[in-house]
């Protein structure tokens, strides 16, 4: 679904990305981690091109990703994207954020964008909050309701930068759970996390990556278990 050939960035003399080849497929849990500073973000924000690349490319289901305009436009609504802020629109309904995307780019008709919305919401646990605010919810309640505006979309692939690292400790499970699930559904998921039981758990392969490049990457039992490299191996050291 998601391939990138030789990707370079730079911010300035900061070389960020450094020739990233990585494929995600059909229904693959690709989890990403990596020190502070990496580029896991970077990485992140290129596939959907928040951020711009200098070289390389960068294939959604084999077709370059559009520079701009309406063909990007759909590209972005094809893959979700689900931050470590939630980024709900703070003045409109629970009901109101996951309906707005299909109405207004999809065109779904608001009533059957309130029944779809209503059902995810219902899937991700939080469907009584329906009619409240964002700031009447938890952290965790808000963050599934960003994966439940996502999901509205109906992407052929979601992308999940640190989920959970803005989450109190007893609400991380609550989202980690809704993200399992969609796993098991068979969703196409990248994800940047800290939660090393979940990408135990849960991912069909680990990239690891330092200082902007992709330094390992295999099963996840085979990388925590045996990390091939020195790097890989400090990192997993460091965080125990
Ligand atoms: P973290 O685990 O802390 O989220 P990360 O792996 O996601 O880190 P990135 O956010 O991708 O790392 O940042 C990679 C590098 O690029 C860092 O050195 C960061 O300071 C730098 N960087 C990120 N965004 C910008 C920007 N807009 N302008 C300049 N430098 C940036
Ligand atoms: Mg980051």
């Amino acid at each position: 679904v998601i391939q990138l050939k030789d990707v370079n960035k730079h911010y300035g003399p900061l070389h960020v990305l450094k020739d990233i080849n990585l494929t995600v497929d059909k229904g693959e849990v690709l989890v990403i981690i990596g020190p502070s500073g990496s580029g896991k973000s970077t990485l992140c924000r290129t596939i959907n091109r928040l951020e711009t690349i200098d070289s390389g490319q960068i294939l959604i289901e084999g077709r370059p990703l559009p520079q701009e305009g309406k063909a990007l436009a759909e590209v972005r609504a094809e893959i979700g994207m689900v931050f470590q802020s939630f980024n709900l629109f703070a003045h409109r309904t629970i009901l109101d954020n996951v309906t707005m995307g299909p109405v207004e780019v999809l065109k779904t008709p608001k009533q059957q964008a309130q029944d779809e919305a209503l059902v995810l919401l219902d899937r991700v646990g939080v469907k009584e909050q329906a009619a409240k605010v964002p700031a009447q919810l938890s952290g965790g309640q808000q963050q599934r309701v960003a994966i439940a505006r996502s999901l509205a979309m109906h992407p052929k692939a979601m992308l999940f930068d640190e989920p959970t690292s803005a989450l109190d400790p007893e609400m991380i499970n609550e989202v980690l759970d809704v993200m399992v699930g969609l796993a098991r559904d068979g969703m196409t998921m990248v994800v940047v996390t800290h939660e090393m039981g979940f990408a135990r758990r849960v991912a069909d392969r680990v990239v690891f990556m330092a200082d902007g490049a992709i330094i390992e990457e295999g099963a996840p039992e085979e990388f925590f278990t045996h990390p091939k490299t020195k790097r890989a191996q400090e990192f997993l050291d460091s965080i125990k």
